[in-house]
């Protein structure tokens, strides 16, 4: 095993997939400095016919970031403060952070303990009068249950903006065999472009996917200024734009998407293979109707166990991560009396008890094969001083 790959693990390795795309991507961001078009040029528009084509949506309007698409997309989709939006308690910040800026009211509810997603049950449990729509978050690369969550937000008139951020590229499968992009599945998908995404640019990033024409022309106006034509501002927008230099990276890592979320499968099911006998250890849950696009490869361990797994890989120069270590009901900025510790008891273990290793596009089976036995000699000691 060569010295400097079992050194040089990281939870994400994006120098290694630079040097692999560097002739065309140093191509690219040259012709945009060539151009000088550095707001709205020419790779924007590109990149936005593409990632459509990509996903087999009607249109993709790009922004300055995730956390902006979904804000854009619930201005967009005309939410107004007081209207209720639910959402998993158990995602990262932005998803709910939106929701509050917008003076829109987040209503969170517990998630599924095998895929971390949010399920129509819950969902059901938490509807009122106020009720507007719902955010399922595809948590770490995997679609939330779609089909029972759609029938119960259309029976009820409800918005359904899917947070892609994770799981771009991923596949929902319908009982009927049908299959979507995730993202194209509700009435508007957000996604981050962010650089350890599994289409990351090189600095933030951001799109709203929609089969909407109506809506996508209405965010395409709220990203610029709440302006169709210049210096004439119909509504109130803001300003959020994808750089052209960022647009031209992306031009030419999306292709590459297909291969990449695949390097990561296979990723995946290496650790699958080398971690499922390892005792107190629980891998991925992959469902039925949802492909993995592992953006992040997530371990559940016994709570008592985990921080201790956590500083034995550290220890060993292993990375790992801990997302998320607090559930967004927990959080001082977001506590509502209505839901004290206690209410969300999945999304409080969870955060008890997942553990994120490294998984990328650059993985090589020597770095799994080390990782996966650091794990087992933890996991194994453990179990026999606790039996
Ligand atoms: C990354 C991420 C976002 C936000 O994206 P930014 O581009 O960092 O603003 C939103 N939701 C989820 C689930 C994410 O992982």
């Amino acid at each position: 095993m060569s010295a400097t790959l079992v050194e040089n693990i990281q939870m994400v390795d994006l120098k290694t997939q630079y040097q692999r795309l560097k002739p065309e991507i140093d191509a690219a961001i040259q012709q945009c400095l060539d151009r000088t078009d550095f707001i709205n040029g020419g790779a924007v528009r590109e990149f936005q016919q593409n990632l459509a084509a990509f996903l087999w949506a009607n249109r993709v309007v790009t922004c300055a970031n995730g956390t902006d698409a979904l804000q854009l997309a619930m201005m967009g989709l005309g939410l107004k403060p007081g209207d209720e939006v639910i959402v998993p308690a158990f995602t990262y910040v932005a998803t709910a952070e939106v929701i509050a800026l917008l003076g829109l009211t987040p209503v969170w509810v517990d998630v599924d303990p095998n895929t971390f997603t949010l399920t129509a049950e819950n969902v059901e449990k938490a509807l009122t009068s106020r009720t507007k729509a719902v955010v399922p978050v595809h948590l770490f690369g995997q679609c939330a249950d779609m089909e029972p969550l759609l029938e119960l937000t259309t029976a009820h008139k409800l918005f359904v903006i899917e947070d892609v951020a994770q799981a771009l590229g991923s596949e929902y499968e319908f009982a009927d065999g049908s299959v979507e992009s995730a993202g194209t599945i509700g009435h508007v998908g957000c996604t981050s472009f962010f650089p350890s995404k599994n289409l990351g640019c090189y600095g933030d990033g951001g799109a709203m996917i929609t089969n909407d024409t109506d809506l996508a022309d209405r965010l395409q106006m709220i990203a610029n200024h709440g302006q169709r034509k210049k210096y004439i501002h119909e509504i109130i927008g803001v300003n959020s734009r994808l750089d052209t230099l960022q647009a031209a990276v992306l031009n030419v890592k999306l292709p590459h998407l297909h291969d990449f979320n695949r390097q990561r499968q296979i990723a995946a099911a290496c650790y699958d293979s080398l971690l499922k006998e390892v005792p107190g250890i629980q891998t991925p849950v992959v469902t039925a109707s949802s492909s993995h696009v592992y953006h992040q490869y997530t371990l559940t361990v016994p709570t008592e166990m985990r921080d201790g797994l956590r500083a034995h890989l550290q220890s060993h120069g292993i990375p790992s991560m801990v997302y998320y270590p607090l559930p967004l009901h927990l959080q001082p900025a977001y506590y509502d009396a209505r839901f004290p510790a206690g209410s969300f008891p999945v999304a409080e273990r969870l955060s008890q008890q997942v553990l994120s290793l490294p998984i990328h596009t650059e993985m090589v089976a020597e770095q799994q094969e080390l990782i996966a036995s650091v794990i087992s000699d933890f996991m194994t000691d453990k179990k026999l001083i606790q039996a």
